[in-house]
């Protein structure tokens, strides 16, 4: 099935209200996957889409719920449900629903972990028409009571890939088998891996495939270079590359909470030192609670934060279009993580900039990277040179390039071995998988994909909402 690709809201059936909503907050061109999803979801179908954060696709399942919405005198129970990851993201979803909600009053209800309890429990027993929330704290409505599914005709997965990665599967199918059955189901993630068809397969049924995936969209504008650097030297060898780039707005992943909260500190010093400019640095983790990361949020979006020291926990919600430098202090060991992380800049096809350091033994990680992304990374000038620890000419960090080019591109069983040698020095290593374990659940019944639809409900509708 293929409809035209609209160019700009306009052409899409959209209400006037949605359409005065978009021009209010300046959007004028919806994005590939917004054009991709928007008229197929209106129409009702199944959405199996492939896209990351930074792309637009939020909205891209935002906007068909909101279009499609009932008001809640009409039904009072809670109409779309909106699975994700994170409680940063949650908050994020949140957000842009209530954004594109404007001029049409819209109950939405964020449900994440972290947060306060009573005040959620408040907010379902008043109704609400949209829900949107990580699955634990999901479940835990639905087993106190306080959350009804009954009256869902919308699910959206979002960040399906994370969801899983975290261990979340059994608690989305616990959901999804409560949820309706001709219910229409989104799933967003930004890899189609094996695991995600096989969530599809069973829970959406003949779903519009479309594909935005990161080998088309996520780093055409983003410039990324790596740094060989040994452990030892890793901190002087960054304070180099923030005095070199004097970054507008740059995020420092780390691997750890510890190490996240010493190298902030580390940075703090360094610019408490400094009379010539102020930058002001931050940090988030893990270890904070829910009202500490909100507002590091707040203080990044309005640019009071300069450097964010960050970890991956965190890193996916993070959403601020003026982050100009991402650099991988500590390389992540999954290639998702590292398309996550650079995602951070470049949105919505900005421009920007990422920087990882990778030691002698981590070869295989950048090729595995490399080859995620489809692309090699270029090698910084600040680059140690093997053996010696001085910075190369830009002669011979351009040889290197060539050389590792030319490696890449020979068919070999051992490009990862060679391409660790190409670092620096000798890296026979396995990779390391640092996936969380699933564990499936033992009463999960077999074909549960909802039953055929008649039609979509915007076309059983007529049309659609708010017109
Ligand atoms: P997302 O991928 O949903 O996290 O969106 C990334 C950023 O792009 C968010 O700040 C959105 O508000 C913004 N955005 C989404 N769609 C559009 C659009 N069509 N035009 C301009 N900005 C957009």
């Amino acid at each position: 099935m293929t409809l035209p690709m609209p160019e700009h809201f306009s052409e899409l059936p959209l209400s006037p209200v949605m359409q005065r909503a978009l021009a209010k907050i300046g959007w004028t061109k919806p994005s590939p996957i917004q054009a991709g999803v928007i008229p197929h979801a209106l129409e009702g179908y199944d959405i199996l889409g492939q896209a990351r954060t930074g792309t637009g696709k939020t909205a891209s399942f935002a906007i068909p719920i909101l279009e499609q919405l009932d008001p809640l005198r009409v039904n009072p129970l809670p109409q779309a449900l909106v699975l994700i990851p994170t409680r940063e993201l949650a908050n994020q979803v949140h957000g842009e629903f209530v954004k594109l909600a404007e001029g049409c009053p819209t109950e939405v209800v964020e449900v994440a972990g972290g947060k306060h309890m009573q005040k959620q429990l408040k907010a379902l027993a008043k109704g609400v028409q949209i829900v949107v929330g990580t699955p634990g704290r999901v479940i835990d409505h639905i087993q106190r009571g306080s959350l009804r599914l009954d009256g869902l005709w919308c699910v959206v997965l979002d960040e399906a890939d994370r969801m899983l990665d975290i261990g979340f599967r059994p608690s989305i199918e616990r959901i999804l088998r409560r949820c309706p059955q001709n219910r229409q189901t989104m799933l967003l993630s930004a890899t189609l891996d094996e695991r995600i068809r096989d969530l599809a397969n069973r829970y959406l049924y003949e779903p519009v495939v479309v594909d935005c995936s990161d080998k088309d969209v996520s780093v055409e504008t983003i410039e990324q270079r790596f740094i060989s650097v040994s452990p030892d030297r890793k901190q002087e060898v960054l304070l180099q590359l923030l005095e070199r780039e004097q970054p507008p707005q740059a995020i420092i992943f780390c691997r750890t909470k510890i190490g996240t909260a010493k190298l902030h500190r580390q940075l703090e010093r360094f610019y408490a030192g400094k009379t010539d400019r102020k930058v002001r640095v931050g940090t988030i983790h893990g270890d904070m609670s829910q009202p500490q990361r909100d507002e590091v949020f707040k203080a990044l979006r309005e640019n009071k934060i300069d450097i964010l020291v960050a970890t991956d926990v965190v890193g996916r919600g993070i959403d601020v279009s003026s982050i100009s430098h991402i650099i991988n202090y500590d390389l992540p060991d999954e290639c998702d993580d590292y398309v996550h992380r650079v995602g951070r800049t470049g949105r919505m096809g900005r421009s920007g900039i990422a920087f990882s350091f990778v030691s002698k033994d981590q070869g295989y990680l950048l090729t595995d990277i490399e080859q995620r992304i489809n692309r090699m990374l270029e090698k910084d000038p600040l680059s140690e040179v093997v053996g010696k620890r001085r910075v190369p000419t830009e002669a011979s960090s351009k040889q290197d390039v060539r050389t590792r080019a030319a490696i890449a591109h020979e068919p070999s069983a051992h490009g990862d071995l060679s391409r660790g040698d190409l670092v620096q020095g000798d890296s026979r290593q396995v990779v390391i998988g640092s996936e969380s374990p699933e564990v499936p659940e033992a009463d999960l019944p077999f074909g549960t994909a909802p039953a055929r639809r008649t039609a979509g409900r915007a076309k059983s509708r007529g049309s659609v909402r708010r017109r």
